[in-house]
């Protein structure tokens, strides 16, 4: 049964209902022994899901949709009761002391740090005594103090403590004597208040520990076909687990799902359950101490893509004359144009916040109780704030309110908009988004810039196609041919199959544009513009910074991220300075560089982790039957959820004990790598340093020792002084371990460590004794020099061959990390003249393709556009190299001549737009007239019971504007976001 359970509930490998049925029938043809019916088997699963899993339950929106939710308070009890994931749970904030940062906990002032003191874990437990923060303490020294903070430094839990002088006579020690406690109210008046502290009456004598869900919405296709099946889906993670882990499919939680209920009304029940955690903690079991505790839940932002971080804000979205979420930069079309406006856009402007997006929202549906839409729109398009569930209480009130008018002309208009507001209350008591209620938690600030739809779906994008757009064909195939002869060693990223991303060049996704960035500018110096060039530079200076998994010196990180930043947008606005009027991903990328500050690096909330995971949501929606899809695909991932919990030796309470399931079924994922595989759990990496890793045995057997001269050790240089016995015979090693965990072959680049001294070069040869699998050995590697000066081009470290140690013998254990280098076909004016058979099939076929010829092997350019190690490798360089350099130096006189150039163009450009909307509304109006003359008394009275609307309209396209004007422009040109 626990088998077929698990068979069952493996989220990679779904099976259908039939293909179950198979398994069992032929169980039971093979003669196992009680083999259940299908049925008692789903029965089974119903009776363990009750006591184990997680709460699926129905929920009714305020706009009337129906849809599950797993309850995610369940979903992170299951992680403290999870002896695979509690130890990793972060229950403290940290301070790193000015040290490297890669987590949100770790950043000073960050989130963790600056929410009230009293949301974060307010006691602690020391020997058999709990402790909690505004109480006094003794310490050991016998001093008084009164703990504020609970903080980690160096693995360690410290208290951030304020003295008491003891001659405060009247105070007395907590916790042991709670009845005589007397406090000097005129020394201590704001603890006095908080003495007991209140969460004695809450906590039960628990841990009581505060936890951060970020929730993720968006749109995904539940089928596998092209044809688009649209559901809402919310998932969310514990992000309060390292940002390694994050990144694993086993720590992605889901929550909902609907093709019916959008976003925010699947939100509003997230919200309640989290606003519940607040009076009433959820209580677990904590698998790493083995005791009952209790837990918080509070959001600390919502990662999704631009448009839906726009619905979470309230914002009106990227079309509005002031399309940004998270500021107010914007204005009419003349504004815009004008100097001051246009600079205005390479800045981050006044921020918006939660109570002014509120304000707004209330004041929109109070004006609609009068019943005039263009009031409302009015209110919309001069604030950008528009919210999508207040939207649908405004329309039906301004229905209402005409109704009402209509009824009863003469009527007092303030009567009638307090009664439809009373109507409304008793309505729905959420009459806009929920995410504006909720605690320490602000829809425009929180919704942080996302990385993989900003930088790779957005700046990539636009970057790419302006390049390709108009290749000869020529053009293309030169870069083709390139790109397929990148080096990728070092980088990290899969095969690259240039013919295809090519061909399908209007159509790539994230992981081809992460490809691009790191390697395109490479390959095309001399098929674009002095301007395009700068413009891949500046994108692939920028993409390794926003890639950092850790951030050493966080003051001069941002003030470097800000320059690349700055560099990227001039040089868009190089090829189109119009470009930051109308996309939205330019202006927005600046707000990440405050993202960062507050809450670590900015690959920590990026949603890639959340884009796989819809992989697993389609292969269960793919399975349903589709007449209950959300309650089908909630129940499926309570069960996946379920057995990985039971598998990971997770407890849960039965008859008020806390219990986990026999040795037998946990050691099933412990010691079966494929079901690890199957269910996401990655077992930490492991490796050794210098380790060699041989060929097969019984290849080895096979082949002859390596002579001294083979194996290129005679006549090499040996700086290391490495004891070479002359009768050891080596043999060639497949790969070799660094110490940074990378994996090295033959012809990789790397940093090595000789004599306490560090050295650049790229592996030859990769010797161990011959007749071991793996063991430390030797590496032949040819040494490289850094040239002192950047690359006039590519702006990045030269390599040249140190022509007099072409063969260096180096210990294994000396190599440090690898990084990527490309040969420079530029100055040594390599050419396509190569010819290589094409691999089919994994053989060789007789279609030939063309490939590049390097010229020679003795100059090289490190990549600095590559992600992978792009730390170390800075650190390692000189400062000189790699300090970022402002492409303009004086910013702000080059957007006051660009919009200058701009307002003129765009002013003509619109002249010409109403000249031709005139015309043409001329020619239909002949038309029309000339095909049926006898409408013209009907088209009057049409035009005179639309009046209103016509008013409507000519109120609202001054402010508009702009916005059929960027939208006419983005038509011009073929849509590419
Ligand atoms: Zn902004
Ligand atoms: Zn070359």
């Amino acid at each position: 049964m626990c088998y077929l359970d698990i068979l069952d509930n493996l989220p990679r490998l779904r099976l259908s209902s039939s293909q179950l049925k198979m398994i069992l029938w032929i169980m039971e043809e093979c003669g196992a022994r009680d083999v259940p019916s299908f049925n008692g088997f789903r029965a089974m699963q119903k009776q363990i899901r009750k006591t184990t899993g997680v709460k699926s339950e129905a929920h009714k929106s305020g706009l009337g949709n129906l849809f599950y939710v797993n309850d995610i308070r369940d979903l992170i009890a299951k992680d403290f009761a999870n002896p695979e994931v509690a130890p990793y749970i972060q229950k403290y904030p940290e301070d790193v002391a000015g040290g490297p940062i890669s987590e949100i906990w770790q950043v000073k002032d960050g989130k963790w740090h600056d929410i009230p003191l009293d949301e974060l874990t307010p006691s602690i437990l020391v020997g058999h005594t709990r402790y909690y923060v505004h109480e006094i303490a003794e310490l050991s020294d016998g001093q008084w103090v009164i703990p504020a903070l609970w903080i980690v430094c160096k693995g360690k839990t410290y208290a951030d403590c304020k003295l008491v002088q003891r001659n405060v006579s009247l105070l007395y020690l907590f916790p042991p004597d709670l009845a005589g406690l007397i406090f000097n109210p005129e020394t201590c008046k704001e603890y006095a208040q908080r003495i007991p502290n209140r969460f004695r009456q809450i906590d039960n004598g628990d841990d009581l520990f505060t936890v951060w869900v970020p929730v993720w919405a968006d749109d995904v296709s539940g089928a596998r076909s092209k044809q688009y099946q649209k559901h809402l889906n919310v998932y969310t993670a514990n992000a309060n687990l390292p940002g390694r882990l994050l990144q694993q499919e086993y720590f992605v939680r889901f929550v909902s799902t609907s093709p019916h209920a959008g976003a925010l009304e699947q939100l509003t029940v997230v919200v309640n359950q989290v606003k519940s955690t607040h009076t009433k903690p959820v209580l677990t079991f904590d698998a790493e101490t083995e005791r009952p505790c209790s837990f918080r839940l509070n959001v600390p932002d919502g990662p999704a893509d631009n448009p839906q971080q726009a619905e979470e804000a309230s914002h009106i979205g990227h079309q509005g004359n002031y399309f940004c979420r998270r500021c107010h930069v914007g204005g009419t079309s003349e504004e815009k144009e004008s100097p001051k406006g246009y600079h205005s856009f390479y800045e981050t402007g006044r921020p918006r916040s939660v109570e002014e997006i509120r304000t707004a929202v209330l004041l929109q549906i109070k004006t609609a109780t009068y019943g005039i839409a263009s009031h409302v729109e009015a209110l919309q398009t001069s604030t950008g704030t528009k919210d999508k569930i207040a939207q649908h209480w405004i329309d039906i009130l301004i229905q209402k309110a005409r109704d009402m008018h209509a009824a009863a002309p003469g009527r007092d208009l303030d009567e009638i908009s307090d009664e439809l507001l009373i109507w409304l209350g008793k309505e729905t008591d959420q009459q806009y988004n929920p995410l504006l209620d909720l605690p320490l938690f602000d829809p425009s600030q929180d919704t942080l810039v996302e990385i993989l739809h900003t930088i790779l779906l957005g700046h990539a994008k636009y970057t790419w196609y302006d390049l390709h757009h108009n290749w000869t064909e020529v053009q293309q195939n030169i870069f083709t041919v390139r790109l397929q002869a990148t080096d990728l060693d070092g980088l990290r990223v899969p095969p690259v199959r240039a013919a295809y991303m090519m061909q399908y060049r209007n159509g790539l996704i994230g992981k081809h544009f992460k490809t691009l960035i790191q390697t395109m500018i490479f390959h095309i110096y001399d098929i674009v513009t002095a301007n395009q060039f700068a413009l891949v530079r500046a994108l692939g200076e920028l993409g390794p910074m926003l890639w950092l998994p850790v951030i050493d010196d966080m003051d001069e990180y941002l003030i470097n991220l800000q320059i690349l930043i700055d560099n990227l947008l001039d040089a868009f606005a190089s090829i189109d300075p119009a470009k930051i009027l109308i996309k939205l991903k330019l202006h927005v990328l600046l707000h990440i560089v405050p993202d960062v500050r507050r809450r670590g690096p900015g690959v920590r909330f990026s949603t890639e982790v959340f884009e796989c995971f819809n992989a697993i949501f389609r292969l269960c929606s793919v399975l349903s039957n589709h007449q209950a899809p959300s309650r089908d695909i909630a129940a499926k991932f309570a069960d996946l959820d379920r057995v990985k919990h039971i598998l990971s030796g997770g407890y849960w309470l039965e008859d008020s004990a806390w219990v986990r399931a026999g040795k037998d079924v946990r050691r099933i994922l412990r010691n079966t790598p494929i079901i690890q595989r199957h269910l996401g759990w990655a077992p930490p990496p492991y490796w050794t340093p210098g380790m060699i890793k041989a060929v097969a045995q019984k290849k080895q057997a096979k082949l002859e020792a390596l002579t001294a001269a083979e194996a290129m050790l005679t006549g090499a240089i040996n700086p290391a002084s490495v004891v070479i016995s002359p009768t050891t015979p080596w043999t060639n090693g497949v790969n070799i371990a660094a110490v940074l965990g990378d994996c090295c072959t033959v012809g990789s680049w790397a940093i090595f460590r000789v004599n306490e001294l560090a050295m650049v070069g790229r592996i030859s040869k990769i010797l161990l004794p011959k007749g071991s699998k793996s063991a430390q050995g030797l590496l032949v590697v040819s040494k490289f020099d850094v040239g002192e000066a950047l690359h006039p081009h590519y702006h990045m470290p030269v390599l040249l061959l140190d022509t007099e140690a072409q063969r260096v013998i180096l210990p294994s254990s000396s190599i440090q990390f690898t990084f990527n280098a490309q040969h420079d076909c530029r100055a040594c004016e390599c050419d396509a003249s190569g010819v290589t058979r094409q691999m089919q099939e994994r053989q060789e076929s007789d279609t030939v393709v063309s490939s590049i010829v390097h010229k020679d092997e003795t100059r090289f350019i490190i990549n600095m556009h590559g992600f992978h190690n792009a730390g170390v490798l800075r650190k390692f360089l000189p400062v000189a190299l790699t300090k970022p350099r402002p492409l303009f130096t004086d910013r702000e006189r080059r957007h006051h001549d660009l919009a200058t150039g701009l307002g003129v163009t765009q002013k003509a450009k619109r002249a010409a737009i109403l000249e031709k909307a005139a015309a043409t509304r001329e020619k239909n109006k002949a038309a029309k007239a000339a095909a049926n003359p006898q409408a013209s008394t009907s088209a009057v009275i049409t035009a005179a019971v639309g009046t209103t609307l016509d008013v409507s309209m000519g109120e609202s396209s001054g402010a508009g504007e702009g916005q059929v004007q960027s939208k006419r422009v983005a038509q011009k040109r073929p849509r590419i976001d």
